[in-house]
């Protein structure tokens, strides 16, 4: 009997969402849990089984679910299914979760990364649907990406291709969370937002912005909500966010010549004081004709990609043993 659904699920450092998928992309049922960095690396996998089994009970008759395709941040060595470094859960660095999970649940287990899943989800059923050629950034604490080439991702000779917030846009530029100096990362990230508004604030000038700016837990959202309000140092962030992302764009534009380039991620809310000066840079840098074709779009299914196109990795790897 050939399955009728799959089980996506977005591994994230707050949230394990999964949802239960038919080969439509219709979702038929959702389970969520809690997590957090700090927690052991079984119970966090402990967690992951739970939101497998509450989807299992939703399917009803057995045999219904075909696999299991999960999106994780970081680092994965695709083929063996163990993660290699984690971001978001660290306790998870070196961690073979596929081995792990396949003791306690017979399915086949398909994983990708986070940011490559987002980016099928957006050709599945999103802001690139029927797309072939495309790239998809998420924008967030950090930058996420993914490369879809001739319908496929573009995982590279390690399964690790697609980290374009790693590119160097400037040499010297400041130092990224991978070690790097000026990558595209350390100008468009909610981290980078952070770090200009901190320099501004100490180089005396004015804003609605908390001094102590570094030491909160503050997204997005603060900035975002001080541009709202006119505050020129976070306005003047979001520009240079936009330019630095314009120049990093422009770079891959020229290499791949895509159809559409799609923002996700949490900082898009702030799309209208970032897109000028990224649409400039573009049109500035990027080949004329490759670059009146591009089409530059906020992503379209939101926060769902990630589960969407874990099950869309799971559908195709099924397709792939022959189910
Ligand atoms: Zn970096």
């Amino acid at each position: 009997m050939s399955p009728k659904f799959v089980i996506g699920v977005d591994v994230g450092g707050t949230f394990i969402k999964g949802a239960l998928v038919n080969r439509g992309g219709v979702v038929k049922a959702r389970a969520k849990e809690l997590t957090g960095p700090l927690e052991e690396k079984t119970r966090v996998a402990n967690r992951l089984v739970s939101v497998i089994r509450r989807l299992e009970k939703s399917a009803k008759t057995e045999g219904q679910i075909g696999g299991v395709g999960l999106g994780l941040a970081g680092l994965i060595d695709l083929r063996r299914g163990v993660i290699l470094t984690s971001p978001n859960i660290p306790v998870w660095n070196h961690f073979p979760l596929v081995d792990a999970l396949a003791k306690t649940m017979d399915y086949p287990f398909f994983v990708e990364n986070d940011a490559n899943a987002a980016a099928l989800g957006e050709m599945w059923l999103g802001a690139a649907k029927g797309m072939d050629t495309f790239f998809f950034l998420t924008l967030g604490t950090g930058m996420g990406g993914g490369l879809i080439l001739d319908g496929a991702i573009w995982h590279g000779a390690d399964g690790m291709a697609g980290e374009v917030g790693h590119m160097t846009i400037q040499k010297d530029g400041p130092l990224c969370n991978c070690g790097n100096h000026g990558c595209l990362e350390a100008y468009a990230s909610v981290t980078a937002l952070r770090r200009m508004v901190s320099e501004a604030i100490r180089s005396g000038k004015k804003t609605l912005l908390s001094p102590d700016l570094e030491n909160q837990a503050v997204d997005g959202r603060a900035v975002y909500r001080a541009a709202q309000k006119g505050d020129r140092v976070a306005c003047e962030a979001f520009a240079r966010m936009g330019s630095a992302l314009g120049v990093g764009i422009a770079n891959l534009i020229n290499l791949l010549n895509p159809e559409k380039v799609v923002l996700g991620g949490g900082l898009c809310h702030a799309w209208r004081f970032f897109i000028a000066p990224l649409r400039q840079e573009v049109k500035q840098r990027a080949f004329a004709p490759v670059a009146r074709r591009v089409k530059i779009v906020r992503a379209a299914v939101g926060e769902d990609a990630g589960i969407l196109g874990s099950a869309l990795v799971a559908w195709r790897g099924l397709e792939l043993m022959g189910s």
